[in-house]
């Protein structure tokens, strides 16, 4: 029960921001109204040509084996198992259609083929974790959203809080931040309290509590790749997808093999 003291502060903010993170942290259960699965807004995920051209993905050095998991955010969060039922209805972010999910999923995907093309093994993964999930890099890619103000903009990166590998984590950190500022231009989300207990104690993080969670020597990193609210940083997630999947892919490039940047 770890889990409850943070998280019941975390009520407070929910109330005021709707971080779309609570809805993964096992409680606020009024949050999962923006359930946007059978949205009638499905045309809102029409891609817009790439205006920037994404980076080159330069290939992973050759001998060693690369394990990537990258998981796609409420991606079929209605196969969570019993010890995640709670989360069957946490959907993702939901605005005039622009859907959190229209995001993490293809740009997951096309991550995933781009460290694939570099040398890599990667498994794209859903809500739900293989039981004890182990890999050399571990990241989950959503969508943030600010129903109140639209206001708030920009991406941010947490680590695991609960990781075995704290040096490697932030080392993961560090690089992918590196690589997506850099290669999609958008700005950091820096607010105080921007990166919320329900980032770094995120329920793929937490094997002391839930089977279906990495394992607590994989590296683990969290993004908000976006606000779905805010018109330019939609410009971005929603029409640079191309874009983004080379920045987070060049991210973990660097994480795992920085001599390929050199
Ligand atoms: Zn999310």
């Amino acid at each position: 029960m770890q889990l409850l003291a943070p998280l019941s502060r975390l009520r407070h903010t929910a109330a005021l921001t709707l971080p779309l993170l609570v809805l993964l942290a096992l409680q606020v259960p009024a949050a999962t109204a923006d359930d946007g699965w059978g949205s009638q807004l499905a045309l809102a995920t029409t891609s817009v040509s790439d205006v920037a051209p994404a980076p080159e993905i330069p290939p992973l050095p050759a001998g060693r084996t690369y394990h990537v998991g990258l998981q796609a955010g409420h991606w079929r969060t209605a196969e969570l198992p019993a010890e995640l039922a709670v989360l069957r209805d946490a959907a993702g972010g939901d605005f005039d259609g622009y859907r959190e999910v229209d995001v993490s999923v293809p740009v997951a995907h096309r991550a995933a083929e781009l460290l694939r093309q570099a040398g890599a093994i990667v498994d794209v993964l859903p809500a739900t974790l293989p039981p004890a999930y182990k890999a050399d890099v571990f990241v989950s890619l959503h969508a943030d959203q600010d129903l109140h103000q639209q206001t708030w903009r920009g991406y941010k990166i947490a680590g695991s809080a609960y990781t075995a590998a704290r040096d490697q984590t932030d080392q993961l950190v560090d690089d992918l931040d590196w690589e997506y500022a850099a290669d999609t231009g958008l700005p950091i989300d820096a607010r105080p309290g921007g990166i919320t207990e329900d980032m770094l104690r995120y329920y793929g993080f937490n094997y002391r509590h839930f089977l279906h969670a990495i394992s607590a020597t994989t590296p683990a990193a969290i993004m908000e790749l976006g606000f779905v609210t805010d018109a330019a940083d939609r410009e971005v997630i929603f029409g640079q997808q191309e874009r983004v999947a080379a920045a987070i892919a060049r991210g973990i490039e660097r994480y795992l093999a920085p001599e390929a940047f050199a």
